[in-house]
């Protein structure tokens, strides 16, 4: 079932319509057209929807949307389960900002070393991308500053709680400020993910796209 939700009915630059069109993003899938009204307003979310239906995309677009363009600082956070999907993400996020002007997206994850990153760390960053453990890592180094994320997205939530990453994420949103919109987004929405990312979360949204588009 085709949700025929153009972008143009969303709150977005002409600019980034404009992006949209020659990335051949013609309308919104489900999970966007649900999400991204909340997401653009700010709003907590918690989103569930199968892989594959366009979940990067719908908070990419927030992020990009409501980051300040005159703050060079650390305003947005992504966590993901693994590298490969940090990088994915951070590539996705780059095509959504290619519009853009100088936004600076930085992936850390293990496997790299630590002193490029820490490098790239000191010449300053709008988002980052990382796994939970690089993050963890560069926290108890103080080589990381969240002090001014407003924007926090905990991607494949379901994965990161599987594969045991909990106490780490919550170490890392824990040097986040409080007041912060944090999206949750996931294939699948457990009472158990539920219970442990309770705390995280400020009156969230829950939308679920059972369908594929
Ligand atoms: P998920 O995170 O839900 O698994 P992704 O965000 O990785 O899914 O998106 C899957 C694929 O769909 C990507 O290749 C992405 O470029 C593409 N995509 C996302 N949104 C749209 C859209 N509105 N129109 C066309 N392609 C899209
Ligand atoms: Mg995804």
């Amino acid at each position: 079932m085709k949700s025929k939700a153009p972008f143009s009915a969303l709150p977005l630059s002409a600019a980034q319509l404009a992006n949209l069109a020659s990335l051949d993003y013609q309308e919104m899938t489900d999970i966007q057209a649900k999400s991204l009204p909340l997401i653009l307003d700010r709003k907590d979310v918690i989103a569930q929807a199968k892989t594959g239906s366009g979940k990067t995309a719908a908070f990419g677009l927030g992020l990009l949307h409501n980051l300040n363009p005159t703050l060079f600082a650390i305003q947005a956070l992504v966590i993901c389960p693994t590298r490969e999907l940090a990088d994915q993400v951070a590539k996705s996020l780059r095509q959504l900002a290619r519009h853009m002007d100088n936004i600076k997206i930085l992936t850390l994850c293990g496997g790299s070393p630590m002193g490029p990153q820490i490098g790239s760390l000191e010449h300053g960053a709008h988002i980052i991308v990382g796994t939970p453990g690089r993050l963890h890592d560069h926290l108890a180094r103080g080589t990381l500053d969240l002090r001014r994320v407003s924007m926090l997205v905990l991607d494949e939530a379901d994965r990161m709680i599987d594969m045991g990453f909990y106490d780490e994420v919550v170490n890392i949103v824990r040097q986040c400020p409080k007041h912060r919109q944090t999206m949750l987004f996931s294939a699948t929405y457990t009472e158990d993910i539920r219970k442990q990312s309770a705390g995280f979360l400020r009156q969230p949204v829950e939308i679920k796209v059972e369908s594929f588009h």
